[in-house]
């Protein structure tokens, strides 16, 4: 499963807008994370950076234009990666099977060992 791009329309939330809190940073850019429903959005901290993400989604939708541009950030792409697959199977699986799924999931991609995570950037 491609990424997705994370719309505007929360389900989880009062206002039915995500509450998004800035969580981490990392490759140049920051997870943002919303607070009502738990889901997670990369955006590249970098003006030419962002317009690129725009072009991208103007020219392949917003799918398609976030996937590109993750594609030039390869470890922010790889840690939304891992939060999306956990993210599904926390829907899927019942309370006992989740943390397997979890462990299975960073065995096999190596998180969180790989992933340059630059909090000393935040200013
Ligand atoms: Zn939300």
């Amino acid at each position: 499963m491609g990424i997705t791009w994370l719309d505007y329309y929360c389900d989880d939330s009062p206002t039915k807008g995500h509450l998004l809190v800035g969580a981490t940073r990392i490759d140049g850019g920051t997870v943002y994370k919303c607070s009502a429903c738990h889901r997670v959005k990369w955006m590249p901290d970098n003006i030419e950076e962002c317009i690129k993400l725009g072009n991208f989604m103007k020219i392949y939708g917003q799918d398609g234009g976030y996937q590109r541009i993750l594609d030039k950030h390869p470890a922010a792409r790889k840690l939304m990666a891992k939060i999306q697959d956990i993210y599904y199977l926390r829907k899927a699986l019942t309370p006992e099977q989740f943390p397997i799924a979890v462990a299975a999931v960073i065995m096999n991609k190596e998180y969180p060992f790989d992933v340059e995570v630059k909090e000393d950037e935040v200013p």
